[in-house]
């Protein structure tokens, strides 16, 4: 069935079951003129929204509508990570063409709430209008950190540790395997194509690392160049990143060869990782235990003074400028 036989209400009806996953800090969820919310004391509210386009974002011909679900609701959740936070609640917003049949939207919600439950985030709202031209999909995200533990980009100082988790350039590769329809060897290059589909927000780590006092925090949403570019300028410092220090990953490694590229590019400029980019002091970075955070963490440069710039040190210890290059959405 299409949802233009369904209607408006009809499909909110459909969508609203299972979108508490927290009770105790909602009052009222969807189906009231707004969300009522508990709001934490001694806490700071986070707020963030992101905007998916279809055909600027995403392609339905590769990815599916739960992975588009997901995803959507996590590269919200990992603004609130680079945060400290921890994620409470979203509020969705769909514009659906009317063509578009009442399965895809439940899947798409299942997507949604498959991530949301994982989290302990609530639905508690949104919009569903008609879209003359593709699929747009808005969330906004709310969270809550101490604010003791709050991220900022602004926080980095001189001689910090430049700390990433994970490793780097998986989703820019995956979506290069996905668009090339590289299908060879692709049973290993599977958990590229996932990262970039399905990418996990960082969320248990940037709790964590915020408690250890982690000075500055970015998530890596367009490519490790710009966000540490980012950092730098926020914090009036500089930055030196070592090539040979970034983590890339078996397959990153594998793909980039059979591609003809090298997996560094893809770490530096691919974008979509949704991992975490932190500074901290090498004290107190000696004091956190890796065990709990979900993910390894990786030292792959320092913070130096800001008449320096960004540095790159590539595999030959030659020194450049790092260029913010990444995804722009305005650039030519
Ligand atoms: P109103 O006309 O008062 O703005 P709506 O009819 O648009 O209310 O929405 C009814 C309820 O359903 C509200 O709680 C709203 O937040 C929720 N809602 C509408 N669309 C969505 C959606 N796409 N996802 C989640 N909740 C939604
Ligand atoms: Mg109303």
């Amino acid at each position: 069935m299409e949802i233009k036989n369904l209607g408006e209400f009809a499909l909110i009806d459909l969508i609203k079951a299972d979108t508490i996953h927290n009770k105790e800090n909602v009052v009222v969820g969807i189906g009231d003129d707004a969300a009522v919310l508990i709001p934490a004391s001694e806490k700071l509210q986070l707020v963030t929204t992101d905007m998916l386009v279809e055909k600027v974002h995403f392609d339905l011909s590769t990815t599916s509508a739960f992975q588009l679900g997901y995803k959507s609701i996590a590269v919200n959740l990992s603004d609130i990570a680079a945060m400290g936070g921890q994620p409470t609640h979203v509020v969705i917003s769909i514009a659906l063409p009317s063509c578009l049949s009442v399965g895809f939207v439940v899947s798409l919600y299942e997507g949604m709430k498959n991530i949301c439950h994982e989290f302990g985030v609530n639905i508690v709202g949104g919009d569903t209008v008609a879209s003359p031209n593709g699929l747009v999909i808005n969330v906004t995200a709310m969270g809550e950190v101490d604010p003791k533990e709050l991220q900022r980009r602004s926080g980095a100082s001189v001689g910090d540790l430049v700390v990433v988790t994970g490793t780097l350039g998986d989703s820019g590769c995956g979506l290069e395997l996905l668009q090339q329809k590289k299908w060879t060897e692709y049973e290993f290059f599977q958990p590229l194509v996932s990262r970039h589909v399905t990418p996990r927000p960082q969320v248990t780590a940037g709790v964590i690392l915020a408690s250890f006092g982690s000075t500055s925090m970015n998530d890596i949403s367009d490519g490790l160049a710009s966000e540490v570019n980012e950092i730098a300028k926020a914090s009036q410092v500089g930055i030196r990143i070592y090539a040979k220090m970034i983590p890339l990953s078996a397959e990153v490694c594998a793909a980039a060869r059979a591609l003809g590229k090298d997996g560094l590019e893809y770490a530096l400029y691919g974008g979509e990782d949704y991992q975490l980019v932190f500074t901290i002091s090498a004290q107190q970075f000696s004091l956190i235990s890796q065990d709990n955070l979900g993910t390894k963490l990786t030292v792959i440069g320092e913070v130096i003074e800001q008449r320096h710039g960004v540095l790159l040190v590539d595999k030959e210890e030659a020194e450049s400028l790092l260029e913010p290059k990444g995804y722009n959405h305005f650039r030519q």
